[in-house]
């Protein structure tokens, strides 16, 4: 049989099993706004780490702490070192993922944040969902399997349990880099077959797809895209009472990961 590790599947899957059979013992929640971080940061009582993981300069920022027997770590990609506003979107979302992994080697990622969500597929305001896949709407490349590269739908890691448990609604999520819904946008998310929209979500998969750790994306609704009303508006009128929902669905999570082990979820 293969006499080295590389190209040889059953050594690595009978690790990731073995893995899988530990309790979590570490997670990594990925925000990208601070209304939505804060939050979060003072239930568990995490503190910013003050010997950062990142390079020198970055406006990213470490939250870390325990809770029961887990040790929690809170990465939010701060604000834009020139014009001060939150770094959304999928550049940052990918930076800090990746530097993110490669220093804390997480059990388990949790993207959680804001969304648009769609009333035709069942989301109102307020609802908290957990993506069953994620895809991206902005990324044509019409030229065959290129097309399918760039839509990059994958399916999140699956928690049944925790679903079923807490309630939850699950749904696709579909991630662009606007906040806004161009035409073309429009059909792609309807092709996705997408119950929520966001910002970042499809790229923390990506990033996370590539280093092996599974991750879930956990995203309260704050405006309708077919609704009645401009997105931008609605999103700031709910953003505050939308994000206290989040926080508690969050709290709720790490509750229900405590003690178990990825296969249990
Ligand atoms: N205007 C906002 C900017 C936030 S951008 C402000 O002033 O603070 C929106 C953020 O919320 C992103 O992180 C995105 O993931 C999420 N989001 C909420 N509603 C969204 C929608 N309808 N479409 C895309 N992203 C949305």
């Amino acid at each position: 049989m293969a006499a080295h590790g590389e190209g040889s599947g059953a050594p690595v899957d009978s690790m990731v099993a073995q893995l899988e059979k530990h309790p979590i013992s570490s997670i990594l929640i990925i925000i990208a706004m601070q209304t939505e971080a804060l939050p979060v940061v003072n239930k568990f009582q995490l503190v910013e780490n003050p010997h950062s993981l990142f390079p020198e300069g970055v406006p990213w920022v470490h939250y870390h702490g325990t809770y029961k027997d887990i040790i929690i770590n809170l990465v939010w990609p701060g604000k834009d070192l020139t014009l001060g506003v939150d770094s959304v979107g999928t550049v940052s979302a990918s930076l800090v993922t990746y530097a993110s992994i490669q220093a804390l080697q997480p059990d388990l990622i949790i993207n959680a944040g804001t969304a648009g969500g769609f009333k035709a597929k069942g989301a109102g305001i307020g609802d908290i969902f957990l993506a069953s896949h994620v895809a991206f709407h902005d990324r044509r490349i019409p030229i065959p399997v290129f097309d399918l590269y760039g839509v990059g739908s994958r399916q999140t890691f699956p928690t049944p349990n925790l679903l079923k448990a807490l309630n939850l609604k699950a749904g696709k999520l579909s991630t662009g880099d606007s906040l806004d819904m161009a035409p073309q946008d429009e059909a792609s998310i309807a092709a996705n077959d997408a119950t929520v929209k966001d910002m970042e979500g499809a790229a923390v998969a990506y990033v996370a797809g590539l280093l092996k750790i599974p991750a879930i994306f956990v995203k309260a609704v704050t405006d309708i895209v077919d609704g009645a009303k401009p997105t931008a508006e609605e999103f700031l009128q709910n953003l505050a009472s939308v994000t206290a929902a989040l926080d508690g669905a969050v709290a709720q999570i790490v509750d229900f990961i405590s003690g178990k082990c990825l296969s249990d979820l």
